[in-house]
């Protein structure tokens, strides 16, 4: 969809549609539905239909890889924002096959498939046991329930670089088991956006970080969201109180997304896993 997307992790966004259904808690508040809506598209839920492009729409990312060949570079291309690439629709599947072969064609651009529908994979994908050296591959994990419903889907397949985002990031999570046995290569953590954003303990995101350091594994500290840390914005007028691991109180300001910033423990953790 767009270019050039200002979502830190990648460069640019590409929804091969438009359209989806809720499967569990980190869906609650959908970004993709709230702007679907307010653009005059009803497009969720089991009987809605979807949205789809034109060519002109499918040749931005022939276009970006293009100019990457020319600068000598590799982009990351977030797919999709406004969809799951694994929705269980018969109806996506030439769509679907349409997006294998434009990653095919743009070998310049590492394509992030990130889904919360892992076990659709080994029948949606085409790929078998040769993936492609330009999918990343990823799942959410909000809370320790669905890392350990989803990750085991995920570390199926021999994707060159497989990756869990944590966003929202509703609860403690413990990725032990598959950091340390290098099932995972990226975790991304981040707090809920926008008015009703659920807030994250801070404790939550330091334990992933420190996991990921612990094992090698790159982390990257994509936002705060709505709510942060008092001491590092005071400036939002609600406030919830929440604990730390030893049991000490910890507040939080409702600052908004972009007063709350993305810093942890006083920097950026811009990390990411390297390319093929
Ligand atoms: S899977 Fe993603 S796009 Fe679909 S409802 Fe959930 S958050 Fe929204």
């Amino acid at each position: 969809m767009a270019r050039n997307s200002k979502i830190e992790w990648t460069h640019h966004t590409f929804n091969p549609w438009w359209g989806c259904t809720k499967v569990s808690d980190a869906c609650k508040h959908c970004y993709a539905e709230v702007w679907a809506r307010r653009l005059g598209w009803n497009l969720w839920g089991p009987d809605s239909r979807h949205r789809f492009f034109t060519q002109a729409h499918w040749n931005n990312p022939i276009n970006w890889n293009q100019e990457a060949a020319r600068e000598g570079k590799r982009r990351r291309v977030f797919c999709a924002s406004m969809a799951d690439v694994f929705e269980d629709c018969r109806d996506l599947d030439p769509w679907r096959d349409r997006l294998w072969h434009l990653i095919g064609a743009t070998p310049q651009l590492d394509w992030l498939l990130l889904t919360k529908r892992p076990e659709r994979i080994s029948d949606l994908a085409p790929w078998r046991e040769n993936w492609p050296a330009n999918v990343w591959l990823g799942t959410t994990a909000e809370d320790q329930y669905w890392a350990e419903v989803r990750i085991p889907h995920l570390i199926d397949h021999p994707a060159v670089v497989r990756f869990v985002s944590c966003e929202p990031l509703l609860g403690a999570l413990d990725l032990g088991v598959w950091t340390r046995s290098g099932g995972l290569h990226w975790v991304i953590a981040g707090g809920e956006s926008g008015p009703r954003a659920r807030p994250m303990n801070p404790i939550w995101a330091q334990a992933l970080r420190d996991q990921c350091a612990r094992d090698g594994v790159a982390f990257h500290f994509k936002q705060w969201g709505h709510w942060c840390p008092a001491e590092q914005n005071r400036s939002g007028i609600r406030t919830v109180v929440l604990k730390d691991t030893h049991g000490n109180n910890l507040q939080l300001v409702a600052a908004g997304k972009k007063a709350a910033g993305r810093h942890l423990d006083g920097r950026c953790w811009d990390q990411f896993p390297r390319s093929p």
